[in-house]
């Protein structure tokens, strides 16, 4: 259909903006100490969006400090008075839900159907979660006390939900934030931060400094800040890892994956093709746990890979906000030139590649949906994280053989097994090493589960009891209450 109209109180949030948005610190949108700042674009269009303050570490020491100020106030405030917080803030984030949905799908180039039906709602879910661990926090962590001050740091593919996954259980557990969007998807941060104070949340409890890697690596330098979660590559943790060993700064990192997505000869294929797409094509694939390696048994190999390949050219590739579309934009020129020079070096390497024929829109970054089959273990798409639309397809024989396949891998952050023999499947699902393994099923997140990697995927987890923890240090033995006699 025609490209629809920009939904119009987004156009007039931006325009309220126009003169550019600020850092959030204390309460309030202001400039870069230097005056710094770059614009954040419209990966669907080429168009500018929006001008954004680029932080330096004057602007993340004023936000540290106004966390520091707030912290010990926020901390002692009760479970129930901090839960009430977070409720709010749920409830506002419903109420801004539309609004929130098109300033995402402007500024990430996702569609506004996943946006508004799977993004908003999950952040939403994650602070109505968060309140519970609030009202527990005298109860179920008794010996336990905030960890302070947090410095956290996201990327692009989930802005906001990934914003929730860090800030609703910092905030529910009496720690004040220091937030750091990525340099693509700087926007829903912002109208998060002024949604928030609308909603009544204290000054300097909720902070936000936009920028690039290095207003990142000022926030993680900072000596006042208590612990670092971080969510992006597996490069960037490792250097976040070296600047962090031996400050005393307590470290979570969730990073990139190269998940494996099981098929055995027995599965339901069609339920088993609605997953693949699912776990590759929903995002454009920039999701950290997309299921992007392929194992199929042999038996069924041709079969799944012809239905699939019918299956892709329906898929509809446009603009975000055409409520219509499968596939939206990706998220930058970097990206996506990143995406096809994996995809050539596959290719070169031996792959087999389709694509299905689509007009794709003239501007903005777009690619179709793409599959490289008779991929071999040690090509480099096959190792790689692509975080594109790109599926990397390969055979194995017995079960053994797929176990070995799917943990040949340095990530370990999810995995998918598709088989009608339920028996077959919980055989292999534990001797996946994987930090959550999905059977029949794909990109499952529940905020009352526990989610994270083993190995390069980085460590810690983000919700449920165990992200609790994350956010919370042993009290100081004076300060413990004496425990009853067992
Ligand atoms: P990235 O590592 O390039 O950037 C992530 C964030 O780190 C950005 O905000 C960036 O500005 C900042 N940054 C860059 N250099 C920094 C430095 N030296 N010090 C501090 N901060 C710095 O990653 P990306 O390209 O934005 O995101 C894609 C990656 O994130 C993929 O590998 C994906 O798998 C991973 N990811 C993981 C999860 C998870 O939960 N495991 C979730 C989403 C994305």
């Amino acid at each position: 259909g025609p490209a629809p109209e920009a939904d119009a109180e987004a156009r007039a949030w931006l325009k309220k903006h126009a003169a550019g948005f600020g850092h959030f610190i204390n309460g309030a949108f202001v400039k870069s100490a230097d005056d710094g700042h770059f614009e954040t674009m419209e990966p669907a269009t080429d168009a500018r969006l929006a001008r954004v303050a680029q932080g330096s570490a004057a602007d993340i020491d004023a936000a540290v400090k106004a966390a520091r100020a707030a912290q010990a106030r926020w901390a002692r405030l009760s479970g129930h008075a901090r839960a009430r917080h977070l409720y709010a803030l749920a409830r506002a984030v419903q109420r801004h839900g539309r609004l929130l949905a098109v300033i995402e799908a402007l500024d990430n180039g996702k569609p506004i159907r996943e946006t508004r039906d799977i993004d908003i709602p999950l952040v939403a879910r994650h602070f109505y979660h968060h309140a519970g661990w609030a009202q527990l926090q005298e109860t179920e962590f008794a010996d336990q006390v905030p960890v302070g001050v947090v410095g956290q740091v996201i990327p692009w593919n989930f802005p906001l939900l990934m914003l929730a996954w860090k800030v609703a259980p910092a905030l529910a557990l009496g720690n004040t934030v220091v937030l750091k969007p990525a340099e693509y998807t700087p926007l829903s941060a912002l109208l998060f931060a002024e949604i928030a104070a609308d909603a009544g949340l204290p000054a300097g409890v909720f902070n936000v400094v936009t920028g690039d890697g290095g207003t990142g690596a000022a926030l993680v330098a900072h000596p006042d800040v208590d612990k670092i979660a971080f969510t992006g590559s597996s490069e960037v943790g490792k250097i976040i890892r070296e600047k962090t060993a031996g400050s005393g700064k307590s470290l979570t990192l969730e990073l990139g994956g190269k998940s494996p997505f099981i098929v055995f000869d027995d599965a339901d294929i069609d339920s088993a093709i609605e997953g693949v797409v699912d776990a590759i094509w929903f995002n454009q694939g920039q999701v950290c746990c997309a299921g992007s390696r392929l194992l199929l048994q042999e038996g069924i190999a041709d079969t799944f890979l012809a239905r699939l390949k019918r299956r892709m050219g329906s898929l509809r590739v446009g603009q975000p906000l055409d409520k219509a579309i499968d596939m939206g934009a990706i998220v930058a020129p970097v990206q996506l030139e990143r995406i096809k020079s994996l995809v050539a070096t596959g290719v070169a390497e031996g792959a087999d590649l389709f694509q299905p024929k689509m007009t794709l829109p003239e501007n903005g970054c777009f690619y179709p949906p793409t599959l490289l089959a008779n991929v071999q273990s040690a090509a480099t798409v096959m190792r790689e994280e692509i975080f594109g639309p790109v599926l990397v397809a390969m055979t194995f024989r017995t079960p053994d053989e797929a176990v070995m396949l799917a943990n040949n891998t340095r990530y370990g952050l999810a995995a998918s097994i598709w088989s009608e023999t339920i028996g077959l499947a919980l055989d292999i699902a534990p001797k996946l090493q994987a930090g959550v393994v999905w059977i029949n099923a794909t990109n499952l997140f529940d905020a009352g589960v526990g989610f994270g990697g083993y190995r390069e995927s980085g460590y810690g987890r983000e919700g449920g009891r165990e992200g609790a923890h994350e956010y919370l240090k042993p009290a100081a033995w004076a300060k413990r209450k004496p425990r009853a006699a067992a």
